[in-house]
C-alpha cells in the first residue's frame, strides 16, 4: 500500500459539512503523523485494540499486510495476547515505483516478488492478518494464496474499517473506478440479483443477517480461514473525535 509522506488533512463535504476522511487515520496518514490531536499510528494501535475485543479466534500470531496493517496488528496482538510477528518480509530497496513497468501483469509479478516470506514464521502456523481495508481483494486473496503455499495452516483476516460498500465521490486517490470494483458490491449482486439503496443499507449494517451472510460470501471466495471486519461504531470510537466531523461515506452511505 502505498503512503503519503506528507499527507494534508483531506476535508470533503458531504452535504454541506466539511469533513475529515477517515481513511487518513486508518490508511494514507503517515504514522508519525496527528490530525485534530489524534496520532495516525495510536489511532491504528485502538483499531487493532478493538478489533481484538470482538474476536475470540485462535491464532498463533498476528500480523499485518505491510506497511499500513502492521499498526494495526501491533494494536491487536497487545490486547489480544497474541505474539505480533512478521511473517513476510515487503522488500523494496531495489524496487523503487520509478522503475515500475507500464503493463499490469508486470506490475502484478513484481508486486508478488516484493514478498518475502519468512518460513519458519509460517509453517504449520495459524495465522491473523490484518490490511487496512478490502476493496476488489485480489491482492489480498494473492498475499493468503501465497502464505498458504509458504506452509501456513490457516489464514483469518481482518480488515481494519468497515466492509466497503460505496465507493468515494470526494477524493481523487480512490482505488476504485466503479462501486462494482467493490468486491461488497459483487457478492451483493449475486445474493440479490439486484441493488437499491435500501438493499445497500441492508448490507452496510453489522447486525443484520445480510451483512453476515455478504462477509462469510467473501470469506469463502478469498479462501479465507475466517473473516472478520472491524465495525463501524468502533473505528469512529478508534478515532475518538466528534463523529459529525468524520466522513464515513464509503462504509454506510451517509453524507
Ligand atoms: S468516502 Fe471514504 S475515502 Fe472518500 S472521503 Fe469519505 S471516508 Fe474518505
Amino acid at each position: 500500500m502505498v503512503m503519503t509522506p506528507e499527507a494534508v488533512i483531506t476535508l470533503v463535504k458531504p452535504g454541506e459539512k466539511m469533513k475529515i476522511c477517515t481513511f487518513l487515520w486508518v490508511y494514507y496518514g503517515y504514522p508519525s503523523s496527528s490530525y485534530e490531536g489524534i496520532s495516525v499510528e495510536q489511532m491504528r494501535y485502538n483499531c487493532g485494540k478493538l478489533l481484538a475485543r470482538r474476536d475470540n479466534v485462535a491464532a498463533d500470531t498476528v500480523a499485518g499486510v505491510p506497511d499500513s496493517g502492521t499498526a494495526h496488528a501491533v494494536g491487536y496482538a497487545n490486547e489480544s495476547g497474541i505474539p505480533f510477528s512478521r511473517p513476510f518480509i515487503k522488500y523494496t530497496p531495489t524496487w523503487p515505483r520509478s522503475f515500475m513497468p507500464t503493463i499490469q501483469s508486470q506490475r502484478n509479478q513484481i508486486a508478488k516478488m516484493k514478498l518475502i516470506p519468512v518460513h519458519d514464521l509460517i509453517k504449520g502456523r495459524r495465522l491473523l492478518l490484518i490490511d487496512d481495508s478490502i476493496v476488489r481483494g485480489t491482492q489480498l486473496r494473492e498475499t493468503t494464496e501465497f502464505l498458504y503455499r509458504s506452509g501456513a495452516r490457516e489464514v483469518h483476516i481482518r480488515p481494519a474499517c468497515p466492509p466497503l460498500i460505496y465507493g468515494c465521490k470526494f477524493l481523487n486517490f480512490s482505488r476504485s473506478t466503479s462501486d462494482m470494483d467493490l468486491i461488497t458490491r459483487r457478492i451483493i449482486q449475486r445474493l440479490e440479483g439486484r441493488q437499491n439503496e435500501e438493499i445497500l443499507q441492508e448490507y452496510a449494517n453489522p447486525d443484520t443477517d445480510k451483512y453476515h451472510d455478504m462477509v462469510e460470501a467473501i470469506g469463502r471466495e478469498m479462501n479465507f480461514s475466517s473473516l472478520r471486519y472491524h465495525r463501524l461504531d468502533d473505528m469512529i470510537q478508534s478515532v475518538g473525535i466528534n463523529p459529525d466531523s468524520l466522513c464515513t461515506y464509503c462504509w454506510n452511505g451517509k453524507e
